[in-house]
């Protein structure tokens, strides 16, 4: 049993969110801007954020060239430009809320590399830089062949665009400085806190949490929820098209003279490399078994990792000896569309999940967006 002075004073709460990922976090600082009193609560079932938020890539990406083209054949072009217009603002929100320093921003550069069944691509550049310029002001992307030999890159690396309207991050520290802040704004967070189910009531929401010292389960209660699970959703809001996607990466111990910089990106996205820290950080593949990679369960692959092997030695790092330091993986969202969802569940729940490969991107703003839903209750 709990206590009397626990009933009393620890289980009940203006917001709680569920999920302490980027999302999550975000939603919690963009609520605590408008409601400087509130209390609010973020329960995060892990030690450490357990999704995707502390094991991506930190591409601070609009999209590449192919994958645009890609969601041209599935998306209206006003779709396209307006979640190319979340990615830029979700960006931006991030960046002004934290500081380029404390995330580690930087405009390095950021490739597409081109091999030969990716050609066809380079004709539709004109179109697709006419389509963003509105939004972006100027070209999305140029074309840029001089700087595949200073990369290094392999043979079959044809042509290399730029894009020149990405820029790179530190995850680690982008998430550090996230709780950093949440924590100085009075924004109570408690990890290896497991929500096991949500109830819409009456007047407010319970949220359940085992209590396993206790052997019993906790009720908390708030006025709004926030659902911010991402690729965990189902099991607490069963029958969202939404579906878990697994992403596998690798870093190389640190290599002499690394002459690749900036981030880059091949295969419509798929695959995704990067300098850190003098290490290639190289992840994709799971278009290899998409089957296999739709699932939240954190482990790799030899399939996908001896693909990521083969084409580190082949296309990134041709020339140059290079050693694996160690692998891991991340569990992404996605669904029939590639937008995220972001809608009231019911009276007092909220959604803010399906960040698909972008969420480092629209995370921020997706977070803000969930708030103002929240801070406008149901009708
Ligand atoms: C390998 C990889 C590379 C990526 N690279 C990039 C990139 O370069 N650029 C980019 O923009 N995006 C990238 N992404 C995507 C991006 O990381 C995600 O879209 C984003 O982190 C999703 O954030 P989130 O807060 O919605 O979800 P998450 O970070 O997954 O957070 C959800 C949280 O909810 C918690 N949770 C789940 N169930 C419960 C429960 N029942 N009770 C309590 N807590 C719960 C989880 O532990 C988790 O911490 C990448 C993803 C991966 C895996």
């Amino acid at each position: 049993m709990l206590s009397y002075w626990e009933r009393e004073s620890f289980l009940s709460y203006d917001y709680i969110i569920i999920g302490g990922g980027i999302v999550g976090m975000s939603t919690a600082l963009s609520l605590r801007s408008r409601h400087a009193r509130a209390s609010i609560l973020v329960l995060e079932r892990g030690l450490l954020p357990t999704g995707a938020s502390t094991r991506n890539a930190g591409f601070a990406c609009i999209g590449s060239l192919t994958e645009i083209l890609d969601d041209l054949h599935t998306m209206t072009p006003d779709e396209v430009v307006r979640l190319v217009a979340l990615r830029r603002s979700g960006l931006q929100r991030l960046r002004e809320r934290l500081g380029d320093e404390a995330i580690g921003y930087a405009e390095c550069g950021s490739y597409e590399l081109i091999t030969e069944g990716e050609v066809a691509a380079l004709d539709h550049l004109y179109e697709v830089n006419e389509l963003l310029k509105p939004l972006l002001g100027s070209e999305a992307f140029s074309r840029c062949d001089e700087k595949v030999h200073p990369f290094g890159l392999g043979s079959a690396v044809r042509h290399l665009i730029r894009n020149n309207h990405e820029g790179q991050l530190h995850t680690g520290r982008a998430m550090r400085a996230l709780i950093d802040l949440c924590l100085s704004q009075r924004i109570e967070i408690k990890t290896g806190a497991e929500v096991a189910g949500i109830e819409d009531c009456a007047d407010h929401a319970a949220v359940t949490v085992g209590h396993p010292h206790l052997d019993m389960q906790v009720v908390y209660r708030a006025g709004q929820v926030a659902i911010c699970t991402n690729a965990f959703t189902q099991n607490l809001v069963p029958d969202l098209d939404l579906q878990p996607g697994r992403g596998q990466v690798l870093v190389t111990k640190p290599i002499s003279g690394l002459r690749i910089r900036g981030v880059f990106h091949f295969d419509h996205g798929y695959y995704y490399f990067r300098e850190v820290d003098g290490r290639i950080l190289f992840g994709g593949g799971r278009r290899l078994d998409i089957d296999g990679e739709r699932t939240d369960t954190f482990a790799h692959t030899d399939l996908i990792l001896s693909d990521l092997r083969a084409k580190l030695a082949s296309i990134i790092l041709p020339d140059t000896p290079f050693e694996i330091d160690y692998t891991w993986s991340g569990i992404m969202a996605f669904g029939s569309d590639k937008a995220p969802i972001i809608r009231r569940y019911s009276r007092h729940i909220c959604l803010g999940v399906r960040m698909g490969g972008m969420g480092v991107a629209i995370g921020s703003e997706v977070g803000e967006q969930l708030a103002l839903l929240m801070v406008a209750k149901a009708p």
